[in-house]
């Protein structure tokens, strides 16, 4: 391997798709460099935002803590982190207790809500039906999840809040949304789409870094690797079109940027054509497509199985 293109250091990881060989800190300084960039380059944050970091504890997020905490050193007062317990044992307890720990060696503020507090009942309790689920569980997590980072987000006087979503991340969501057959939520993926339905501004800082790169960074800051995964990750669609983007990187290098880059550019040229207008929910208030926003409908079919759970006679169940 040829020296670090940037000082002339031991060699550490070539990036294919612009060629260029990073000595360690080379590579480190690298991935804040591109963080700062796809920031200025969407207008992501503004000098005068408050950033709520959504940590679920996973080293994405707690990498990204670490990055902004770096990038917005002198006023560590505009950071706030936040996190989401959804109630799953054995699992969160630990990724809180990283997202802890590295809020506190920064010095920001950590706010954390939970799925019992904000919709009585924990992940665990909600997943845990005796006949066929109709969403998968990652579908539901991700519905309530979204609300329960809008509820921190507000309960923290964010103005902005800061997702972990990779470069991954955005090329499985593009194309899970096309074998959806989801035309409409292309247009969210537009980085510089503004989402109503959410009351406080989203930003994916990470949207151009490879899911490796966060990781190679993590090692290399000493960020924490949870010991478990969550116990639903392999169900979904998603895990199934992750085994297959890593394929085709590993056979055709570069191949995910070239992806990213394609989605990009489609996206760009359906910007804001494919939106649906939006009506307040009837129950909650929030935007919705027909009358019931996701939450409040996911919401009611849950409280229907756990209140069957808990008293099956009170439920009709004899
Ligand atoms: Fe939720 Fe799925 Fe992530 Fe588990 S893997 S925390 S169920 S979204
Ligand atoms: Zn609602």
């Amino acid at each position: 391997m040829p020296a670090c293109t940037r000082c002339g250091g031991k060699p550490f990881f070539t990036r294919i798709y612009s060629g260029e060989t990073l000595c360690s800190g080379c590579f480190r300084d690298s991935i804040a460099d591109k963080t700062k960039r796809t920031i200025s380059k969407y207008g992501m944050i503004g000098p005068r935002d408050r950033i709520a970091v959504a940590v679920s504890g996973g080293k994405d997020s707690l990498s990204l803590l670490r990055v902004l905490g770096e990038l917005y050193l002198p006023r560590r007062d505009g950071i706030v982190s936040i996190s989401v317990d959804e109630g799953l044992a054995g699992y969160r307890d630990e990724a809180l207790e990283h997202a802890r720990a590295v809020a506190q060696e920064l010095g920001v503020e950590h706010v954390v809500v939970s799925y019992k507090d904000l919709f009585g009942f924990s992940l665990d309790e909600a997943l845990n039906w005796k006949e066929e689920r109709p969403v998968s569980s990652c579908s539901f997590c991700g519905v309530f999840r979204r609300r329960a980072i809008d509820e921190a987000a507000l309960k923290a006087k964010a103005t902005v809040v800061a997702t972990a979503h990779n470069l991954d991340d955005y090329v499985q969501t593009f194309i899970m949304n096309l074998m959806h057959g989801d035309v409409e939520r292309l247009g969210w993926l537009d980085p510089a789409y503004v989402d109503e339905s959410f009351p406080v501004r989203r930003v994916k800082p990470f949207m151009e870094i490879y899911e490796e790169e966060v990781a190679l960074y993590a090692f290399l800051s000493g960020v924490p690797f949870q010991s478990v995964s969550c116990p639903y990750m392999h169900e979904g669609l998603r895990s199934e079109v992750r085994d297959y983007l890593n394929m085709m990187e590993a056979n055709h290098p570069g191949m995910k940027n070239v992806l990213f880059r394609s989605g990009l550019e489609v996206i760009s040229r359906l910007a804001g054509s494919s939106l649906k207008e939006t009506v307040p929910c009837r129950s909650c208030g929030k935007p919705s497509s027909n009358g019931f926003c996701s939450v409040c409908r996911m919401k009611a079919e849950v409280e229907e199985h756990v209140n069957m759970q808990r008293n099956p006679r009170a439920a009709g169940g004899g």
